[in-house]
């Protein structure tokens, strides 16, 4: 099928304004009759619930956590990126957008990422407005700090904090509409399925997850907001209740699913210790800024890090990126990560991590300034070491204390030990220039998306993304549709839709509950995850993806005889909430494997063993796969593959270097 992307005709730097200057718009007496369905709270649904409410529209939003501010967006650490160019250091509009595109391995759509770029800036100023206390400089401007994949300063951020301060400031924004009456909010409510009614989506299933009862919501559109699927590989540094279900329900119902393989894979995390985790911790990548990323130059050295000389350790990545250094993208240094630890120079008890060490920077960067600053001449190491860890403190102090409490060391005397882990997914619902999916009145935001981030996101560019969606976006985009809409009725819920809806629903929870079986759902989640990580993590290649799919199958099968779910439908059962997770995490596993194995070159966070440079580099096929597969649900086990050609007028793609 022929996909349609919508980008407006003319000039990349002049389709979004044009775009706004000519869209249908909806008058406010009609806004107040047309309904919309947000599904997520987090900075993607939250920013667009808010905004959708204040522009006029009767909006209902939900989410399942107990209150819209424990969406995982408050998890968000390191920052967020704009194109201020406070820095004066050379940033713009048109490089925002060059550094996200080639970060992206040349695999996302230039006009979305172009929007991207230009209102990236609005949203610093629309979040200083609401009080978000972003870091600031000692005369009082806004702070900036580098992530990877840029050689400018141009990540704002609020310490090691920064999600949780934006969703503060969305969620101040959300909780004004829902005290006005215009937003309607659901908490503990998991969507469950879409309802289409003659090729639209007009309403929502969702579960109070308190009583079990089943909900039908009716809606003129309805916007997920949902979040990443990483969880899919069991150990991630999602939240804990990160899933896929709203977006693979919209998926079987006629929305593509776009690159599912493209997961990110974070280098700075802290690593695997053992069979009994259930969850991953990350280290932001802004510590990439003042931490230097170090294996021994011996195998196998035990040593102490504090006892291996200076001259006995590699420096793998300002040796072999000299231009980027420590600050390369993180598919870049994942890589890097696993090669050195695969070829025998891994650190710590399982020698699969390497070094993060601050004290470099602690002494020459920091504690050199600071000493200069209080006119303390010929500084001792202690001395230089005190200043700068006050400095290091005030920009990064919750996470160095987050990585004490888990690992009983201090990374202000001893380096970090990291290894790379599932982070984020790229991949989601397809969408075009205007955020709607392959249905009809069905829009997609924020991590939910396949986005704007191609095969590889850059740092602090999720929170750009999801927040730019949904305070600057879909204000616009849904306009155009429901301008055609005002005529439109709600359509009663106890229409044949919503009742076969509703039904199909609960015919499925019946179904999970009468297994009876003898496994937990955790165990399922656990066994796919390890099929995941081992043949479609951060290598794959044809026979693991291959075996992997069978494997996958095989799992399903067990899964819906022998699963066991204790309790009862009619109450708070967590038990049950995760069956039908894990149950729609295998299907999309088993496509994310298909994708990975159709996608035979390896682009950013995709790296496929049969497609690499002599040095070990990433190798993209750009003549067989420049193109965003867009999978379609057939049956089970059953995918048809539309392509969406990219086309690049305003970035000559190349190979992507940061050496
Ligand atoms: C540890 C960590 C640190 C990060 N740090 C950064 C950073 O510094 N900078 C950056 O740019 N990015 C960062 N990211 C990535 C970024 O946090 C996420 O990509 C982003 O917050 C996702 O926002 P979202 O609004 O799309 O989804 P989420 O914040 O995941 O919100 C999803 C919402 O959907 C709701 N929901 C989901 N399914 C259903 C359903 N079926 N029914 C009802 N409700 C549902 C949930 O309740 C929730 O409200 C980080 C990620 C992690 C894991």
């Amino acid at each position: 099928m022929a996909l349609n992307s919508k980008i407006p005709q003319g000039d990349i730097d002049k389709k979004w304004t044009d775009y706004k200057g000519h869209v249908k718009l909806v008058n406010p007496a009609n806004k107040r009759k047309l309904e919309i369905i947000v599904v997520g709270t987090g900075l993607a649904g939250a920013s667009a619930a808010a905004t959708l409410g204040e522009l006029g529209y009767r909006v209902k939003v939900f989410c399942f956590q107990d209150s819209p501010r424990r969406a995982h967006s408050i998890a968000a650490q390191g920052g967020i990126n704009a194109a201020k160019n406070y820095q004066n250091d050379g940033d713009s509009v048109y490089r925002l957008f060059y550094d996200t595109v080639k970060g992206g391995d040349y695999r996302a759509r230039e006009a979305n990422v172009h929007r991207l770029a230009e209102v990236s800036v609005n949203i610093i100023d629309q979040c200083v407005a609401q009080g978000v206390p972003f870091a600031r400089e000692y005369g009082g401007f806004l702070d900036n700090r580098s992530f990877g994949g840029t050689q400018v300063k141009r990540t704002f951020y609020a310490a090691g904090q920064t999600g949780q301060q934006l969703l503060l400031g969305a969620y101040s924004a959300l909780e004004r509409q829902v005290a006005v009456g215009s937003v309607k909010q659901y908490t503990r409510h998991e969507m469950l399925d879409v309802v289409m009614v003659d090729g639209k989506a007009r309403g929502i299933i969702a579960r109070d997850l308190i009583t079990g009862k089943l909900e039908r919501h009716f809606g003129h559109a309805v916007v997920l907001a949902t979040g990443g699927y990483g969880n899919v590989f069991y150990l991630s540094t999602n939240a804990m209740g990160s899933n896929v279900t709203a977006a693979w329900k919209a998926h079987k119902q006629g929305a593509f699913f776009g690159n599912p393989c493209y997961t990110q894979i974070h280098p700075t995390c802290i690593p695997v210790s053992g069979d009994h985790q259930s969850k991953l911790t990350l280290m932001s990548e802004s510590l990439r800024n003042d931490g230097r990323i170090w294996v021994p130059k011996k195998k196998d050295d035990n040593r102490k890090p504090n006892d291996i000389p200076e001259e006995e350790r590699d420096y793998y990545l300002e040796r072999r990126y000299p231009a980027f250094g420590n600050l390369v993208p993180r598919d870049v240094a994942s890589r890097a990560a696993k090669e050195r630890c695969d070829a025998g120079y891994g650190v710590g008890t399982t020698k699969q991590a390497v070094y993060l060490d601050f004290r470099y920077n602690l002494i020459n960067k920091y504690g050199r300034t600071e000493a200069s600053k209080l006119g303390i001449e010929n500084p001792d190491e202690a001395t230089l070491i005190r200043l700068g860890k006050e400095v290091v403190k005030e920009q990064y102090g919750n996470l160095f204390e987050m990585y004490e409490k888990i690992t009983a060391e201090n990374p202000y005397e001893v380096p970090m030990r990291i290894y790379p882990a599932v982070h984020y997914t790229m991949g989601g619902l397809w969408v075009d220039y205007e955020l709607m999916t392959s249905v009809q009145g069905l829009y997609a935001l924020g991590e939910c998306n396949f986005s704007d981030h191609g095969a590889n996101r850059l740092g602090a560019s999720a929170l750009m993304q999801g927040l730019a969606d949904g305070y600057f976006v879909i204000p616009y985009t849904i306009g155009n549709y429901l301008a055609d809409e005002i005529a439109t009725k709600p359509i009663p819920t106890d229409s044949k839709e919503f009742t076969d809806a509703e039904k199909a629903v609960a015919d499925r929870i019946s179904i999970l509950m009468n297994i009876k079986g003898t496994k937990s759902v955790e165990s399922f989640h656990k066994r796919l995850g390890k099929i995941m990580w081992e043949k479609c993590g951060m290598a794959r290649n044809e026979k693991g993806l291959t075996e992997a799919i069978i494997e996958i199958q095989a799992l399903r099968k067990e899964f819906w005889s022998d699963v066991k779910i204790p309790g009862s439908i009619n109450e708070f059962n967590p038990e049950l909430d995760k069956a039908g997770r894990v149950a729609d995490f295998i299907e999309l596993g088993e496509l994310m494997c298909r994708d990975a194995l159709n996608r035979k070159e390896s682009c950013g966070g995709h790296f496929r063993e049969e497609s690499q440079t002599e040095e070990g580099e990433a190798q993209r096929d750009d003549e067989n796969f420049k193109f965003v597969s867009a999978w379609e649900y057939k049956a089970e086990s059953d995918w048809t593959l539309n392509k969406e050609e990219l086309i690049y007028e305003n970035i000559k793609i190349a190979a992507r270097s940061y050496k």
